[in-house]
């Protein structure tokens, strides 16, 4: 690895603030930082004009080839592929829009509210299913606009789970999300908090001993976060998650399949035995959304059931993800590899994980 940024001031780079303010944010830095760009620069920068490009100082130094053949640079690199328009395509593809009474809130199922804090996130995805939202304009929910959140959701009481996400929640400061969770845990019939946050991924330095300790007095407090690929696992991010996990937060992962990043067995295997052993839970693995942007990301259906099927041989279940399809129209539905044959009143004829079949007799 020859990254200068990360070889550069070390008490400086374990900063978070440092890192966010000296995110790559142009094809001109980006050429600067992996000079072999250059031949690509107007792709990328043509990319980066419709889908905002930011790389933390941090994750750049992760890449090891300044090649789309790398996992790592895939993920967070512009390329002249995401111009490719496809007319089934949109910029909202789970129809949020439509479902957001408030501004900043979307509520697509009848206990569980998600609000949108932040619109900023350290490192900007390639394949980000937010694109109408994350880094369009770098910024959070105004006070007013989370007061009126707040106050719709004290008068549903019917909502038991609040995430906060964006954009990225933890782009925010300590005392900005102490008072979002504290008007939030206010509220009674509020029973888990969720955070959905990349941090851990592209911005370990985030997750310092005084978030912690602000975020433990707020329990239950879940956090989700979004590692795609081993190579992630470093030796900051893992101290972050147990710094996380040492206060009581429980975690979970929700990774994205992506073509040339994870479409593997041996790669999913990898990262999911690497969350389970820093106390992560495989909780979702999204079939890629139809955002924008994204065509060269994504594989087919059949494929990622094959690959489902194949990890079931290889992990506990602990380690498995549910690979889930989230629509318009139903919201996220579940995609599993046919387990039952037949089935009638009497009997269900099933086959394992390993191609054997199975009777169970139904009570009578
Ligand atoms: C995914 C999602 C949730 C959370 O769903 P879980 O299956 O409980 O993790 C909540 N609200 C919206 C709008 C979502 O898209
Ligand atoms: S962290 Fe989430 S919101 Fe931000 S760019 Fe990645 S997928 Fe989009």
């Amino acid at each position: 690895m020859s990254s200068p940024l990360a070889a550069k001031n070390k008490s400086h780079a374990a900063d978070w603030r440092w890192q966010l303010r000296r995110r790559i944010r142009s094809a001109a830095e980006l050429v600067a930082h992996f000079p072999a760009l250059g031949a690509h620069a107007a792709g990328i920068a043509a990319a980066a004009a419709k889908f905002p490009l930011a790389i933390t100082p941090y994750y750049a130094s992760l890449m090891e080839r300044a090649d789309t053949d790398d996992p790592l640079f895939r993920l967070a690199v512009p390329q002249a592929a995401e111009l490719a328009e496809q007319t089934f395509q949109s910029l909202d593809p789970m129809g949020e829009g439509r479902h957001t009474p408030v501004p900043g809130l979307v509520r697509r199922y009848r206990d569980r509210a998600l609000l949108l804090v932040s619109a900023t996130c350290a490192t900007y995805c390639r394949h980000c299913d937010r694109k109408r939202l994350a880094g369009q304009r770098e910024g959070a929910l105004t006070p007013a606009q989370f007061r009126r959140a707040v106050a719709w959701i004290a008068r549903h009481t019917e909502i038991h789970d609040v995430i906060l996400s964006g954009g990225d929640p933890l782009t925010l400061g300590d005392a900005a999300l102490r008072r979002m969770l504290a008007a939030l845990r206010a509220i009674p019939h509020v029973e888990i908090i969720r955070i959905h946050s990349r941090a851990p991924v592209t911005l370990p330095q985030r997750v310092t001993p005084g978030l912690v300790n602000m975020l433990r007095r707020f329990q239950p407090l879940w956090l989700n976060t979004q590692f795609n690929h081993p190579r992630e696992l470093t030796a900051e991010a893992c101290a972050a998650l147990a710094r996380l996990a040492e206060a009581g937060i429980p975690l979970g992962n929700q990774s994205v399949l992506l073509r040339g990043v994870n479409d593997s067995a041996e790669v999913l295997e990898e990262l999911f035995r690497g969350l389970v052993r820093n106390r992560v839970r495989p909780y979702y693995l999204f079939q890629c959304e139809l955002v924008r942007g994204v065509e060269h990301f994504r594989v087919p259906t059949a494929r990622g059931l094959a690959l489902m099927a194949a990890l079931r041989r290889r992990l506990s279940n602990l380690a498995l993800p549910i690979y889930v399809l989230d629509t318009p129209a139903a919201g996220k539905i579940p995609l599993t590899p046919g387990t039952i044959l037949a089935a009638n009143s009497k009997r269900l004829k099933l086959r394992g994980p390993t191609g054997q079949h199975a009777v169970y007799p139904e009570p009578r």
